[in-house]
């Protein structure tokens, strides 16, 4: 199914654990485990997902390290077509380009290979990860995509926090498109 209904929504948001607290006080954590061991979230999940990008000509999808790679790659193998990891520094053994973005307090930074999407200009690439909170790692992905000479022709979240206006980051980058909001 191509769009969810309310109820399907529903299903999808009480599958996700809230954990308070972690892993500092004051962060409510959505925590995706409990929707990746129960079948019928997830597997509904991923039959949205597909039948929403099967439409869309894609040639990669970048997923974002670590819980982007679960919902990327299997949407990937899915769509059949491959899957990118955008990994944080110093993870990836060949040669990478890299983009820094700001924390709370400093900097992180993350990175691809440079070949990643074997040098074809204006590859069709989706960007994926579980979460957008304020926007800055999707952002930077976004952003190393462009710098590979693809095109990140969408940024999709399994939920967006919405009250962090993180999309704001991406809005000179590429289309937000997120399966759940959080007020
Ligand atoms: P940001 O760069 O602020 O948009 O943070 C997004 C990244 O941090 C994603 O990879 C999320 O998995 C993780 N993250 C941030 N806030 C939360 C949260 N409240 N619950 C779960 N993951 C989070």
């Amino acid at each position: 199914m191509r769009v969810l209904n309310e109820d399907q929504k529903r299903f999808l948001a009480e599958s996700i654990r809230d954990v308070p607290d972690f892993p500092k006080p004051g962060i409510l954590f959505k925590d995706i485990t409990t929707l990746l061991n129960n079948p019928k979230a997830y597997t509904l999940l991923m039959d949205h997902l597909s039948a929403r990008y099967n439409e869309y000509d894609l040639d990669y999808i970048a997923g974002i390290e670590s819980r982007g790679f679960i919902f990327g790659a299997a949407l990937a193998a899915k769509l059949g077509i491959g899957f990118v990891p955008v990994r944080k520094k110093g993870k990836l053994p060949s040669a990478t380009i890299a983009e820094k973005y700001a924390l709370e307090y400093g900097f992180d930074e993350v990175e691809i290979h440079i070949d990643a999407f074997n040098e074809k200009v204006g590859a069709k690439v989706l960007l994926i990860d579980d979460l957008i909170a304020t926007g800055g790692t999707a952002a930077a992905a976004a952003k190393l995509i462009q710098d590979a000479k693809a095109e990140c022709v969408e940024a999709c979240f399994v939920i967006n926090l919405k009250f962090l206006n993180g999309e704001e980051k991406l809005d000179a980058l590429a289309p937000c498109y997120s399966v759940l909001e959080v007020l």
